[in-house]
């Protein structure tokens, strides 16, 4: 069994880079980390509980990579450019077959960002995987969720609802050919941060959120921070490819309410169209044009033809519900 130190020196401990953000990493009482002169520092935690965000048995490789990415997710949704993170990590045992491959996952995301892991604490518990990301912004240029304003187009990236999908497969609750349930679970377990597009709407985005716990949830807290409404053209929703394949009534459900898609909903002056379709295409995301901020309260979605459609926002809520 290896020992506290043993395992963070051998699974989370790396020299940090030269000339980057990191002046002191894993190994000292702090980390030092730099932030670009005249920006502001980004910071955001996000915890994964076994049992309750993943299923006890959970692919280490997985949850390394997923524990980061939606951490990454919130820095991305406040145009901020991640510079390292920590980790605070409950293990039941220092088992290496585990450890092994979630540092693994972690640290491909890590490189694959440019950011470091700078420190963290490990202690002996359930399994609980708490990261904390840094990142910095010019403050001004931080897409806040208040600023969303009338007028405003409204937009989302990539995909809405494969990560539910996969989910309800995984609770015995819908059933998929293989390959649509694989290409689903991918979205579900292996998200991609979507930092550059949110580097990209920086000065163009009036406002942003990431989408964690459903679009219409987290479109809410957008519309009450910024005190407006908005109207959802539901058939611009862009629907996950395995998504797509089930009927319009659960199409609409998982995209609308559906949780771990981990897109960027923003809002953007009409005049910026075009500017952002351009970020869109620099960053390599697709977005979607999916309907528009107003002045009247609440959020109204309707049907190609225009008509209203009943739809509750169902966001999930951890003490909503047992
Ligand atoms: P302290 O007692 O000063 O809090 P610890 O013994 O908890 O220090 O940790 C020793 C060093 O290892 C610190 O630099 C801490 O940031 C780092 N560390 C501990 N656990 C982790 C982890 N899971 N991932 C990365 N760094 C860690
Ligand atoms: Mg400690």
């Amino acid at each position: 069994m290896l020992s506290e130190f043993d395992l963070i020196a051998r699974f989370f401990t790396r020299a940090p880079r030269s000339g980057g953000p990191v002046a002191l990493g894993v190994g000292d009482d702090c980390a030092l980390l730099s932030v670009p002169p005249g920006e502001t520092l980004a910071v955001s935690t996000d915890m994964l509980v076994e049992g309750r965000h993943f299923f006890a048995g959970a692919d280490p490789e997985a949850l390394g990579h997923k524990a980061l990415a939606v951490n990454l997710s919130d820095l991305a949704a406040m145009g901020a450019r991640p510079l390292g993170f920590t980790l605070a990590l409950s293990l039941p045992s220092a088992d290496a077959n585990w450890l092994a491959p979630f540092a693994q996952g972690l640290l491909a995301l890590a490189d694959a960002q440019g950011i470091e892991l700078i420190g963290g604490d490990t202690t002996r518990g359930p399994l609980n995987l708490c990261i904390t990301v840094m990142g910095s912004v010019p403050a001004a240029m931080a897409l806040r969720r208040d600023r969303a304003q009338a007028g405003d187009e409204l937009w989302v990236s990539g995909t809405l609802g494969d990560a539910r999908l996969a989910l309800e497969v995984m609770l015995g609750r819908q059933s998929l050919p293989a390959s649509d349930f694989e290409r689903a679970a991918l979205r579900l377990h292996r998200p991609e941060p979507r930092v550059t597009l949110g580097l990209a709407l920086r000065g163009i985005a009036s406002a942003a959120i990431d989408v964690s716990d459903g679009l219409l949830g987290d479109l809410g807290h957008v519309l009450a921070h910024s005190h407006v409404g908005a109207v959802v053209h539901a058939d611009t929703l862009p629907i996950g490819a395995s998504l797509a394949l089930q009927p319009a009534e659960l199409r609409r459900e998982f995209a609308l309410n559906g949780g771990d898609d981990y897109e960027l909903c923003f809002c953007a002056p009409t005049d910026r169209h075009a500017a952002v379709l351009a970020a869109a295409a620099q960053a390599g995301v697709p977005v979607s044009c999916i309907g528009r901020i107003d002045s009247e309260p609440g959020l109204r979605v309707l049907d190609a033809g225009g008509r209203a459609i009943a739809v509750a926002s169902r966001s999930f809520d951890h003490f909503s519900h047992s």
